[in-house]
């Protein structure tokens, strides 16, 4: 496993590789879990190449936003990588990403607007942009993401469409604790106290998925639901629980199609995400309901 800093130097092996190697990229801000592990396990199993970028991305952080002590261990993160199958990390320095003069950002207008979007001002345009060069730099055949974060993967699907990039991107299930706890890096902020309150995230999403599935269909009720089960616990502040079409991100009224279910709570430092899609068929049905 090799480990390269220099952009230069990957994009060199990229163009050398050019079409006859499958390059399979996981871009990701490093503390890897088994989240990650599953993204990179799939990309060994598809590609001759796996690429694995640890880059945590100054660029979508906001300010009071937890940048500086975004968990950082890079010796775990070798041999997590080494062990999947990976072969080379890439690991640029922020200064050659975004070094003096940098002028370009990249905007997918309207899924920005929403969710994360809304409560993160800015977050959106720092992740498409560090997402674009790393892919000019790695130039992957593929490219595996988590449906964990929903709206970055459904804005990166958006920006690959109109960009016309080459790429093939992959939308990987959330992994889980045993518990039913959404796996990531941030879970490492909270106390034990918090760590218990945090399944309250994945158990209300479960809980309104339930109703849903047994026939629930108004989403004034649901989402009443949903927030009071969150703010029953002492140790949640909610951000936002919403119903939003699956490929717009805008809100919806009426549970018809196909359906995302997001949602964004504190615990303490840590701002956990979470979400299940699910496609209601009986749209017939409910419209003549409501
Ligand atoms: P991050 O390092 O948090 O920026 O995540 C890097 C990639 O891993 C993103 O595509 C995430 O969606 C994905 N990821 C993070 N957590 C999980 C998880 N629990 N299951 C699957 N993929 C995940």
């Amino acid at each position: 496993m090799k480990i390269i800093k220099s952009v230069s130097l990957m994009q060199g092996y990229s163009l050398k590789w050019g079409d006859k190697k499958r390059i399979g990229f996981v871009p990701t801000m490093g503390s890897l879990h088994e989240g990650h592990v599953s993204l990179l396990r799939k990309a060994v199993k598809e590609n001759d190449i796996v690429v694995l970028s640890i880059f945590v991305n100054p660029i979508q952080f906001g300010t009071g936003e937890d940048y500086k002590k975004y968990p950082r261990n890079f010796e775990r993160d070798e041999a997590i990588a080494k062990n999947a199958g990976v072969d080379i990390i890439f690991c640029p320095l922020w200064k050659d990403m975004y070094p003096d003069g940098y002028k370009s950002y990249v905007e997918v207008r309207g899924l920005q607007d929403y969710l994360c979007g809304k409560s993160r001002p800015g977050h959106f345009v720092g992740v498409a942009t560090v997402v674009i060069k790393l892919f000019n730099i790695v130039r992957p055949h593929n490219a595996y993401f988590g449906q964990k974060d929903a709206q970055q993967s459904i804005i990166i699907r958006q920006m690959v469409k109109d960009l016309n990039i080459p790429v093939c991107i992959k939308i990987l299930q959330t992994f889980r604790e045993k518990d039913g706890l959404a796996m990531s890096s941030r879970n490492n902020y909270l106390s034990q106290k918090e760590r218990e309150a945090a399944l309250v995230l994945p158990k209300t999403l479960l809980d309104i998925k339930k109703d849903i599935l047994s026939g629930e269909r108004n989403v004034g009720l649901l989402s009443r639901k949903a927030n009071m089960l969150i703010e029953n616990e002492p140790l949640a502040r909610l951000d936002y629980f919403s119903f939003v079409d699956e490929k717009t991100l805008a809100p919806i009224e009426k549970l018809s199609g196909d359906i995302l279910v997001a949602a964004a709570v504190w615990f303490g430092a840590a701002r956990l995400i979470d979400n299940f899609k699910i496609r209601i068929k009986d749209a017939k049905k409910i419209n003549k309901r409501n």
